[in-house]
């Protein structure tokens, strides 16, 4: 592997050198003074950032996945109706893991690169008592990004906790949890968070909380009981020790090193980055003539671009461009897997990858006997990002 290549896949990211680099700090014992500090001010700040002052943090090692595990196994008892808004895979692995907790699943799918309108969703949420409704925030497969602040607002009015899957957004895209009243805010350590894959981090709220210690019946997991780990949370938060399964020592430097710098960038001003970065990559890939999944830009994510090869190309592109330092992703949907690609642009990524991103893009189209115009798919995005 090339170590200069410049990895712009929908996650993991390229991390920043500081962070990558704090992880080879000797690893200290789980419930020495330090890292006990440590932990706990990388709890209280991710309250920051997710915006929820008031929730309950989690930081499990594990995937995304088991991040929407321990969303869903503690929320719901066998026979509890699930409403899952699909608009992209990573809706189906919500509805699996909801009927394996024995969850009534019900789905409202969109049509490719769309999202569901709030108007369907509330008929919906109107039909039924519905004890959880899910979202994923952005879906990594298609780049749609749903409206979480509407869907959180119909889900409160109808009773049912919302569960948002932000494992492509969180850090990236606008989610103010407590504000708009996302019960349980979930993601992964290897997107926007930029720390490397293996950490799951999760808030609930205190209606997800009561939800909780409401249960009749047991947790139908061990490593992801909310009531395993709660108490381990508690203590590093009021700086105790404490013991339930090893915390990732190591990947909790990176995480705390992580999310200081987010915080010193501000969350609002990390947001508009996102967009910028999005809107130059956006406008490079129109430019190029190519057609993004989402068929309109109000469903378009700030954290990647999905977009169809044009006429006549395929998967090689990305060969092409891998040639030239850049690994992009190849397609995830089903549907429409060999047909477009996808750019992940999120957490440290500059100005400057998305320009050397299209540029890689651009001689790669060339180097297929693609007709392209060098240099205007850069020049598109030097405007869109202001740069
Ligand atoms: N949700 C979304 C939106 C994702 O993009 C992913 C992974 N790309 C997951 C869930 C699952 O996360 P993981 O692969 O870390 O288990």
């Amino acid at each position: 592997m090339n170590e200069r290549q410049l990895l712009m896949i929908p996650g993991p990211i390229s991390f920043d050198p500081a962070v990558l680099r704090v992880m080879s700090t000797p690893t200290d014992s789980h419930v020495s003074a330090e890292f006990i500090e440590l932990f706990g001010r990388a709890l209280d700040d991710m309250l920051q950032v997710f915006l929820a002052p008031h929730g309950y943090p989690f930081v499990v090692a594990g995937s995304g996945t088991l991040a929407m595990e321990l969303g869903l196994a503690n929320l719901i008892e066998p026979g509890d109706r699930v409403l899952v808004i699909r608009t992209g895979v990573f809706g189906e692995r919500f509805s699996d893991i909801a009927r394996r907790q024995e969850a009534v699943v019900d789905e409202i799918t969109a049509p490719l690169g769309e999202a569901p309108a709030l108007a369907e969703v509330e008929k919906q949420l109107a039909s039924a008592s519905y004890k959880v409704m899910t979202v994923t925030h952005v879906d990594t497969s298609t780049g749609v990004a749903a409206d979480a602040k509407g869907l959180a607002a119909l889900a409160r009015k109808h009773g049912a906790l919302m569960v948002l899957d932000g494992v492509c957004a969180t850090a990236g895209m606008e989610c103010q949890q407590e504000a708009w009243g996302v019960d349980v805010y979930l993601t992964a350590s290897q997107k926007a968070i930029s720390v490397p894959p293996g950490l799951a981090l999760l808030v609930a709220s205190e209606q997800a909380m009561e939800a909780f210690r409401k249960r009749k019946s047991l947790v139908r997991s061990y490593y992801a009981d909310w009531g395993k780990w709660l108490p381990i949370m508690d203590a590093y938060r009021g700086r105790k020790a404490a013991y339930f399964g090893t915390p990732a020592v190591n990947l909790i430097y990176a995480l705390r090193l992580s999310l200081s710098q987010i915080l010193a960038e501000g969350m609002e001003a990390r947001f508009a980055r996102h967009l910028q970065l999005s809107d130059g990559f956006k406008a490079a890939a129109t430019a190029l003539g190519l057609r993004q999944v989402p068929v309109r830009p109000e469903f378009g994510a700030a954290t990647l671009t999905a977009a169809y090869y044009p006429e006549g190309v395929g998967a090689e592109l990305l060969k092409k461009v891998a040639d030239e330092g850049v690994i992009l992703a190849g397609g995830l949907h089903p549907d429409i897997k060999t047909r477009y690609f996808r750019v992940g642009h999120m957490g440290p990524t500059l100005p400057s990858d998305i320009l050397a991103t299209v540029g890689a893009i651009e001689r790669g189209l060339a180097a297929l006997g693609h007709p392209v115009e060098m240099g205007a798919g850069v020049q598109a995005a030097q405007k869109a990002m202001g740069v």
